[in-house]
């Protein structure tokens, strides 16, 4: 039996025909950028998380690019972000000319901590950019939506993890996680919750006027052939992806649902070892899985890795290295020196196989294997917190 940390081609597999009719139609009709399965998709996702617009793009990257281009983020302005979190988000804020302001997460829910952004934010603070990590959507959307509110501080949510999630609001509704903020940004990267076979990404917003703007920003500024308004991009979802994320999308419920029950049945048999935290669900229901990420005791974590590795079972560490410490951002960021999580969970996270096909005996024996290695590491009894 060989388990992986996603299956892809299974995936494909239930929806082959349908995915092989869609790629066939694009190629027939051959207008492979910009085709008609484009325009279909993006009225599709609208529809879905019920936001006015959807603007595709060419990866989850370039979507928070074009978003901070969009809002006019110029040299010298400070975004503030996770820094315990994927790099893209730090990057196009660097590219730009901006500066990385690195945010503490909060060592349960991984995700954004208020508090510490409140203590980071300047004059010089332009927009705010919340990671619903790991499929878990911020719990604190509110509160950042009214620190950001009450300075003129735009939200750009990075849901490359979590499309599909939904927030838990103060005044008893949900939102799709994404919807919430100015604008929200995903990718289509083939491991994503919502992938596709190659890299994508699209925007979400319910501003007019930022719509037309990212839309004209993607397509190189233009405003109408050859007329350039803005200095923009090349970054085009190629109507081949459009089409294939037109045929996953229908399934994206059930393939959450199946997350969600695979993460239910690892969390029953681990919440009982001492040395593992299972994954915190702020509020029932809302929890993706893109990854499931547990907490290991740090002295054994890369030990376990090492035993789940031995009996041929994949996981990794999500994510190793703080951004502030990375060489690249630890330089030119600014980051809150008055809590460090992000470096607390560096030292323990550890991501298990988690994918929509994954079946209960694959499960089991990741399960197994990890009892049995706690089983033989009997030997100090420290819990960890
Ligand atoms: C994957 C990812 C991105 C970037 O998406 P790409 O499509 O690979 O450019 C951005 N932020 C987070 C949190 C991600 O996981």
């Amino acid at each position: 039996m060989t388990v992986k940390m996603v299956d892809l081609y299974k995936q494909y597999q239930t929806i082959s025909n349908d995915i092989d009719k869609a790629i066939a139609d694009v190629i027939a009709d051959s207008a492979f950028v910009r085709g008609r399965a484009i325009t279909d998709l993006e009225n599709d996702i609208s529809n879905f998380l019920g936001t006015k617009h959807c603007i595709s793009c060419g990866s989850g990257t370039d979507a928070i690019t074009l978003a901070l281009m969009a809002i006019g983020l110029s040299k010298g302005d400070e975004v503030i972000l996770p820094a315990f979190t994927f790099a893209a988000a730090a990057e196009a804020v660097a590219l730009l000319g901006g500066t990385p302001v690195f945010a503490d997460v909060d060592k349960t829910t991984f995700n954004i901590d208020t508090d510490s952004v409140e203590r980071l934010i300047s004059k010089q603070t332009k927009a705010i950019i919340p990671v619903h990590l790991f499929g878990q959507p911020c719990d604190n959307m509110n509160r950042l939506m009214d620190i950001a509110t009450d300075r003129n501080i735009f939200v750009i949510e990075d849901n490359a993890q979590a499309f599909g999630a939904e927030c838990h609001l103060h005044n008893g509704t949900t939102a799709y996680a994404g919807t919430i903020g100015h604008i929200g940004c995903t990718s289509f990267f083939p491991t994503k919750v919502l992938g596709c076979f190659g890299d994508g990404g699209a925007l979400f917003t319910n501003n007019d006027i930022l719509a037309e703007k990212i839309r004209s920003l993607a397509n190189h500024g233009q405003t109408a052939r050859y007329q350039y308004r803005y200095i923009g991009l090349n970054s085009r979802l190629d109507t081949i992806q459009a089409a294939v994320l037109k045929v996953k999308l229908p399934h994206l419920k059930k393939w959450i649902d199946a997350r969600r029950k695979a993460a239910h049945y690892y969390s029953e048999a681990l919440k009982n070892i001492p040395f593992i935290k299972v994954p915190h669900e702020s509020a029932k229901g809302s929890h993706v899985y893109h990854q499931y990420t547990i907490k290991v005791t740090p002295q054994y974590r890369d030990r376990l890795r090492s035993a789940l590795d031995t009996a041929g079972i994949p996981s990794m560490i999500y994510y190793p290295v703080p951004l502030y410490m990375q060489p690249a951002y630890s330089d030119i960021c600014i980051y809150d020196r008055q809590s460090d999580n992000s470096l607390a969970l560096s030292e323990c996270v550890l991501s298990l196989p988690i994918h929509s096909e994954l079946t209960h005996s694959q499960q089991d024996l990741v399960i197994d294997t990890i009892k049995s290695f706690f089983e033989k590491t009997k030997s100090d009894n420290h819990c960890y917190d």
